[in-house]
């Protein structure tokens, strides 16, 4: 199978991301996020391990791509996890793109990006920082740098020229929700655009959640399993909900004049613009 998938989260009507390319050096993650959903689809997900003969195969591929392309890196692992330091198969994949015409999405939760600045000022990039929690971090993505690195990772992205994405995904009720407004507050000066998502949950993914917030389970089970709906194999908050956590997100942010969209959440009243969810339509301004 290709390494170059074209991206399509489950067929999902709710995606308002424009047609683009998925590609993960690694399969699986080591940032061992307790909300990852592709832990529910990829086996041995925490044991991560570089893609067999990734560079080799991935030149091939290259070839074939059209001009222009948006590639996305990456959407089921982090191209920066820590397996990274060692292989360096995302720099040296970076580096191939110097040679090419196509536009790439980066999403990371690492601060190990700063090391490639050098190669990505060279290329048609737009860099989004997943950003969750505070001291939350710690326990919701424990093998994941710290929130201080990340945020100083922004700041240093964005000094540097970058155009910058914030995600700030998943919302999680009752779990991260008032640690996800200070990221807001702090992440806004260096942001040129904002994801916000509501956690989706997976079979999985809401264990481990229950497992660590012992004493949020109950309200998580009963919000999920008997209260929310079920949405293209994930189980969503109601719809009431979402629109509740997601609002003083938005009104903080509309404040700013900054542009933000809701990743998979089907609420149309807000910024739901083709191309406007993963902050790709930055790589055409
Ligand atoms: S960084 Fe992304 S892919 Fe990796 S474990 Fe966390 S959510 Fe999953």
């Amino acid at each position: 199978m290709p390494y170059l998938q074209p991206f399509d989260p489950w067929g999902s009507k709710l995606c308002t991301c424009p047609p683009k390319w998925s590609l993960n050096p690694y399969t699986g993650c080591g940032h061992r996020c307790l909300y990852c959903y592709a832990s529910s689809f990829i086996p041995r997900f925490y044991e991560p391990r570089p893609k067999k003969d990734f560079l080799r195969k991935i030149e091939r591929e290259l070839e074939k791509l059209p001009e222009n392309s948006i590639i996305s890196l990456s959407n089921s692992s982090d191209p920066y996890q820590p397996l990274e330091e060692k292989f360096r198969l995302t720099r040296e994949f970076i580096i191939r793109l110097t040679s090419k015409k196509v536009k790439l999405l980066i999403i990371t939760k690492s601060d190990l990006i700063l090391r490639d600045l050098d190669i990505l000022s060279k290329l048609e990039v737009v860099i989004a920082l997943t950003l969750t929690s505070k001291s939350l971090s710690k326990i919701l993505e424990p093998g994941a740098p710290s929130y201080e690195k990340r945020l100083n990772a922004l700041k240093e992205i964005k000094k540097r020229g970058f155009k910058t994405v914030v995600r700030i995904d998943p919302l999680i009720p009752e779990i991260n929700l008032e640690e996800a407004k200070e990221v807001l507050y702090e992440s806004l000066p260096y942001a040129d655009h904002f994801v916000l998502s509501t956690y989706k949950a997976k079979a999985d993914s809401l264990e481990r959640l229950c497992k660590a917030f012992k004493e949020r389970e109950l309200l998580l089970k009963r919000l999920y399993l008997k209260e929310g709906i079920f949405v293209r194999g994930s189980r969503y908050l109601p719809l009431e909900i979402r629109r509740k956590i997601l609002l003083p997100f938005i009104e903080v942010i509309e404040k700013t004049g900054k542009s933000y969209a809701l990743c998979r959440e089907g609420l149309k009243e807000y910024a739901t613009k083709k191309g406007f969810c993963d902050g790709s339509f930055l790589l055409f301004k």
